[in-house]
């Protein structure tokens, strides 16, 4: 059965969009929404076309010249009761997380976390968006940069953080005083409706977020449209990449968050049981369906992998896994019946390329979930550099053991990979972690810090195809994203004074 459908069947909620402060009701092509733990489709969604569309970037463009007026102070206000309103509805939003994603509830709870970070950090919008101010730049001159709002900003989202990768983007957006338009993954697209609702209930104005529900369709239109000035994107590589072709090339602010491969290095000298604790929440948990998912564990020394493959394989075999709703479980289904394939597959490429799989996650069966999209921990040792499986992003619960010699080795391995979007090291040697971190060619950086994401004062970003754009997601960067400097200079001469023409280029008097 394909997945979208023109009409759903009967009795099957379709979700609409949202649209100038109101759900906007389904009209056209929809596509199933899965519970990923029973297998079964819980709802349609539906997918934007050009009207619906339309009616976002109306909605958006109406409000912009109001909410770009509005104080920062006022914004920020606004801001602040949509922080207290996530925190008030948390487990409703998770619920929804859980029932589409899949993921464990505390996971979703620790993901809307982050995105309530974020919205805190946004209430400090006055300050965020002073200017810099030169006195005397010349005779009677003042000069000073502003940062100005750019209009409609756009949001493509992936399945993986319904609820946080979304507030990466639209808090500071909107903060700066943009209108935004989200377009969630069609996978998992209930969290950001309620997420709207709540905004609304803010006190936000209406038609400054907006949620277009779509498919790559939708995409398309969105990046056609002249009016929406930028756009904002995490997903995969190759959809990144063209993203930020398309839209650059007709003149948008881009910036475009790809896949990763992210390798811990592990020293001989490292606390291997913390580090391999560390390792363990890192690449199975969310169903290692996280960007900043450890997939390489990367062995320094004989010794070091024998001991670090031992107590990895215990624990694989011991993981919990089960629906999302029950918190005692460690790991949650994937998403959809084709990523279980997509990582079956993998399994199968990786043995035929000769590495050794150490455990097997294929044949678990979670009692009552038999047509959930389960799959247990996978870990696979004496994995080369020229397997698939050390290559590719998996996407799933498949933690690859490469074995070198030295650090220099291993860091030969990360640099030369195409992805650079997260990497940490487990030491007790500064020198060690300070070479490390001061030469790899990643973005973002741990010491004996398995997810080194950063927190909301920072910003997050990867190196290499884990990013197309110059500006990192959230932090200091986005309020450059979502915003164009504007530079005044300005002459107030005393009013006994006239100055004759000079043909020459105004620059400072020389002493
Ligand atoms: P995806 O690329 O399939 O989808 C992302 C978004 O793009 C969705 O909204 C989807 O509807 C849209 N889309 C899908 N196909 C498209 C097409 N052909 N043209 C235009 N738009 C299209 O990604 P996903 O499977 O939802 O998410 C997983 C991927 O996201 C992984 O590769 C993961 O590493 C990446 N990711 C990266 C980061 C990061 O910060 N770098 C964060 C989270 C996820």
């Amino acid at each position: 059965m394909s997945r979208v459908e023109a009409a759903p069947a009967p009795g099957i909620d379709i979700l609409g969009h949202y649209i100038n402060g109101n759900v906007v009701a389904a009209t056209g092509r929809s596509t199933a929404v899965f519970n990923p733990a029973t297998g079964r489709v819980s709802k349609q969604v539906a997918l934007a076309d050009a009207d619906i569309l339309e009616q976002a970037v109306f909605a958006a463009q109406t409000a912009f010249p109001s909410w770009r007026h509005t104080p920062p102070q006022k914004r920020a206000q606004i801001l602040f009761r949509f922080k207290q309103l996530l925190e008030e509805y948390a487990d409703e939003i998770c619920q929804c997380i859980t029932a589409e994603h899949g993921k464990v509830l505390d996971d979703a709870r620790g993901e809307l976390g982050r995105g309530i970070e974020v919205v805190e950090y946004a209430c400090g919008i006055s300050e965020l968006l002073k200017g810099e101010h030169s006195k005397n730049a010349g005779p009677d001159i003042d000069s000073w940069s502003e940062f100005q709002p750019l209009g409609i900003v756009a949001g493509i989202t992936p399945f993986n953080f319904p609820a946080m990768v979304p507030m990466w983007m639209f808090p500071l957006a909107i903060a700066c005083g943009n209108t935004f338009i989200l377009k969630p993954s069609e996978r998992d697209p209930s969290a950001s409706m309620l997420i709207a609702e709540l905004f609304s209930k803010a006190g936000l104005p209406d038609g400054v977020f907006n949620i277009v529900n779509g498919d790559r369709i939708t995409v398309e239109l969105i990046l056609n449209d002249e009016r929406i000035e930028a756009v904002s994107f995490v997903g995969s590589t190759l959809i990144a990449e063209s993203i930020y072709k398309q839209a650059t090339a007709s003149g948008k602010r881009v910036q475009a968050l790809g896949g990763a491969k992210n390798h811990a290095v592990i020293m001989p000298d490292a606390d291997l049981d913390n580090a391999v604790n560390a390792l363990m929440g890192a690449a199975f948990g969310s169903c290692g369906e996280r960007c900043m998912a450890i997939s390489v564990a990367v062995c320094v020394s004989f010794e070091t992998a024998e001991q670090v493959v031992k107590r990895l394989k215990n624990r694989v075999e011991k993981l919990k896994i089960g629906p999302g709703t029950d918190t005692s479980n460690d790991m949650g289904p994937l998403i959809t019946s084709e990523a279980l394939q997509r990582i079956r597959s993998y399994i199968e490429k990786g043995l035929e390329q000769g590495a050794e799989l150490s455990v097997d996650g294929r044949e678990l069966v979670v009692p009552g979930h038999e047509d959930g999209f389960f799959i247990g921990g996978c870990l696979f040792d004496e994995v080369t550099e020229d397997m698939s499986i050390y290559q590719d992003e998996i996407f799933g619960p498949v933690l690859c053991v490469v074995r070198v010699e030295n650090l220099d080795e291993a860091m030969v391995l990360i640099n030369q990979h195409e992805y650079g979007n997260g990497t940490c090291i487990f030491t007790r040697d500064g020198e060690t972690a300070r070479y490390f971190s001061d030469n790899i060619k990643v973005g973002m950086v741990g010491v004996n810090v398995a997810l080194p994401v950063p927190i909301a004062s920072q910003s997050f970003g990867g190196w290499k195809r884990s990013l197309f754009g110059d500006l990192y997601v959230y932090g200091p960067d986005a309020v450059r994203f979502y915003t164009r400097r504007k530079t005044m200079t300005q002459r107030w001469p005393a009013s006994d004074k006239t100055e004759k023409a000079k043909f020459s280029f105004p620059s400072s008097p020389q002493s």
